[in-house]
C-alpha cells in the first residue's frame, strides 16, 4: 500500500485533528498551513495548537488586509502562544505593480487583478512552500461550485508537495456549530456578512442566499479565486490522477 493510500485510509475519519496527525506522522518533512484568519483556518490553527503539530502556522499580508484581520492575527497568536510567520510581496514588485496598474489596478480588468494576487498572494506563497512536503488549506467543498472538484489530499504537481484539505467536507453548518462550542477567536467580519474574507478592496458582505463566496471580486464573473489554488495550466490537481511521488 502507498503512502497516499495510507493516508487517505487514515482520513476516511472525520475528524481533522486525527487526519492532521496522520499527515504529520506519514511526512517527514516541512509541513506548512497558510491562514488567512477566517473561520476555517481558525479551526484548522485550533486542532495544530491543541495537538502540539509539528506544523507551521504561516500567513499572506498581502498589505491591502482588513484591520479586523490584523486584529484576530493578533488575538490568534495570543490565544494559543504562537508566533504566525508573514509572507510579504516584494518591494520591487509591489512597486513595479503599482508604477504599471496603479494603486487600485485590480478593478480596471481581470489580467490586473490577477497581476496584483499573483504579487501579493501567489508570489510570497510560492516562497511560504519552498521545500515543504505538504500545504495544509482551509478549504471546504461547499465553498462554491469550482472546490467541489477538489480532494481531501491532492498532488500539487506544480509545486511538488502533498497538498492537503481536512475541512473539505465539512459544511458551514459544522464549522459553526464547532465554533459556538469552542472557545476560538473570529474575525469580527464574519458577523457582519463576510462569510469569506481577502483584501478589504476586493471582498464585500453578500447577500442572504448568494454563495459564500460572491463577496469576493465581486465586481467579475470569475471562478472567485486568486490563483492559489490551482494547478499550472489553471487545473485542479488530483492525487489520483498525478502518480507523483509523497516526500
Ligand atoms: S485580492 Fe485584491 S488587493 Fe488582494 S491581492 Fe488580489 S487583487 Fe490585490
Amino acid at each position: 500500500m502507498s503512502l497516499l493510500e495510507v493516508l487517505e485510509s487514515e482520513w476516511a475519519d472525520p475528524s481533522p485533528a486525527i487526519r492532521l496527525a496522520s499527515l504529520r506522522r506519514a511526512l517527514s518533512g516541512r509541513i506548512v498551513f497558510t491562514t488567512s484568519f477566517g473561520i476555517e483556518d481558525q479551526a484548522l490553527t485550533h486542532f495544530i495548537a491543541e495537538g502540539e503539530l509539528d506544523i507551521d502556522v504561516v500567513t499572506l499580508d498581502t498589505g491591502r488586509l482588513f484591520p479586523e484581520t490584523h486584529d484576530v492575527w493578533d488575538a490568534t497568536e495570543r490565544r494559543y502562544g504562537l508566533r504566525i510567520r508573514a509572507y510579504h510581496p516584494e518591494c520591487s514588485e509591489l512597486e513595479a505593480l503599482n508604477e504599471h496598474h496603479g494603486v487600485n489596478g485590480f478593478y480596471s480588468s481581470v489580467d490586473a487583478r490577477h497581476a496584483c494576487c499573483n504579487v501579493r498572494k501567489v508570489r510570497p506563497l510560492a516562497r511560504a512552500l519552498d521545500g515543504a512536503a505538504a500545504w495544509v488549506t482551509g478549504l471546504r467543498a461547499s465553498q462554491s461550485a469550482h472546490r467541489q472538484a477538489n480532494c481531501l489530499l491532492e498532488w500539487d504537481e506544480a509545486r511538488d508537495l502533498v497538498k492537503a484539505n481536512p475541512l473539505l467536507d465539512w459544511t458551514r453548518e459544522t464549522i459553526v456549530d464547532f465554533h459556538a462550542r469552542n472557545t476560538i477567536p473570529l474575525n469580527a467580519l464574519h458577523a457582519r456578512g463576510f462569510p469569506s474574507i481577502g483584501c478589504a478592496p476586493c471582498t464585500r458582505a453578500i447577500e442572504p442566499g448568494e454563495d459564500e463566496r460572491a463577496g469576493r471580486w465581486w465586481w467579475e464573473q470569475s471562478s472567485k479565486e486568486c490563483g492559489l489554488h490551482v494547478g499550472p495550466e489553471g487545473r485542479f490537481v488530483r492525487a489520483n490522477q498525478s502518480g507523483g511521488e509523497l516526500k
